[in-house]
């Protein structure tokens, strides 16, 4: 990184956590990125959505939410920003109604981030813009891995006879080869579906897939270590649905399912990534007219918040020789 400032949140000792304008966590807004290690980024598109409409002020939500946060993560030991410099890049370009279009702003803009080497942490937007996403880390880093924590595995072919919308991204990212598959989870798939093979279809494609059911069944622990032992060393996106999560504790999203994790154990996936070696990663499918309280705009900026922590670890021990490990990007 160059040897320019370093972008940390407003002191919230000496103006309160409700003053100013809402960017993430009270960073400073700009598009430094020599000097960013990590930009928080908006993508505020809701084209993709097949039922509810309204992630398209899913990023605005997470930012008002966010001001809440404070800089030190007790659960995993880490100061935030003694490690990393951070900056609210603002929100990709979109077309609202035009997919494709959308794709290929938020996939250039996406890209830019990572051939500067800052990592980005995406606030959709419906799901649809995991496809741009991956296009952007892959075009850069070449075939990922990726830890998907959804209610859906999102690898249905088309809705309406269009091949883009929030339920087939990953399908779209196996055929344009941007995922190392072997090394791929989905972890979290629940509900009702059309047919038996909509959950052998991600298996086929060479995704591992943990259902809901089976985490109850073998626990959290042993789930987090399977999603470890999956992606090893593999550069990797985590992309989280928060309808991941039940929607008693997530109702603002597209597409709820019950029976869901709560925040409490989302939490505890997350943290369980530690060490692996994120190359950018989202939260998604937040909608704050569905979402009373704010619900779930707090739990995905804690989300990011949990991915943020992860990522000062992960650069804390790669500055220090003695742990080893790998730079970010
Ligand atoms: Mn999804
Ligand atoms: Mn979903």
């Amino acid at each position: 990184m160059a040897e320019g400032p370093r972008y940390r949140p407003a002191n919230s000792f000496e103006t309160p956590r409700f003053s100013g304008i809402r960017t993430f966590m009270r960073l400073p807004h700009n598009q430094d990125l020599p000097n960013s290690d990590v930009a928080v980024v908006g993508a505020p598109f809701d084209t993709g959505a097949t039922f509810r409409s309204g992630a398209r002020f899913g990023p605005a939500g997470i930012r008002a939410a966010s001001h809440l946060l404070r800089p030190y993560n007790p659960s995993l030991g880490v100061q935030v920003f003694d490690h990393l410099s951070v900056i609210d890049y603002g929100d990709v370009p979109v077309v609202p109604g035009y997919i494709e279009e959308s794709y290929e702003r938020i996939g250039a803009g996406l890209e830019e981030l990572h051939r500067s080497g800052t990592l980005p942490i995406v606030l959709g937007g419906d799901h649809s813009i995991a496809l741009p996403e991956l296009r952007a880390a892959a075009a850069v880093h070449g075939p990922i891995a990726l830890v998907q924590f959804d209610a859906h595995a999102d690898t249905w072919d088309s809705y309406f006879g269009k091949q883009h919308t929030h339920g087939t991204p990953f399908r779209r990212a196996v055929e344009e080869g941007l995922l190392d598959t072997g090394r791929s989870i989905q972890v979290g798939m629940r509900g009702s579906l059309y047919e038996p093979a909509d959950i052998e279809d991600s298996r086929e494609m060479g995704f591992e897939v943990i259902t809901t059911d089976e985490v109850r069944e073998t626990g959290i622990p042993s789930t987090i270590e399977r999603i470890r032992q999956r992606v090893g060393d593999a550069k990797v996106y985590v992309s989280f649905d928060v309808d991941f999560v039940d929607p008693a504790y997530a109702p603002g999203t597209g597409t709820p399912e019950i029976g869901g994790f709560t925040s409490r154990e989302s939490q505890e996936f997350v943290r369980g990534l530690s060490g692996l070696r994120l190359v950018g990663c989202d939260v998604v499918e937040v909608y704050p007219a569905y979402d009373p309280a704010e619900i779930t705009a707090f739990l995905a900026a804690n989300v990011a918040h949990e991915l943020l922590s992860m990522i000062a670890l992960q650069r804390a021990s790669a500055l220090d020789p003695a742990v080893g490990g790998d730079s970010v990007g």
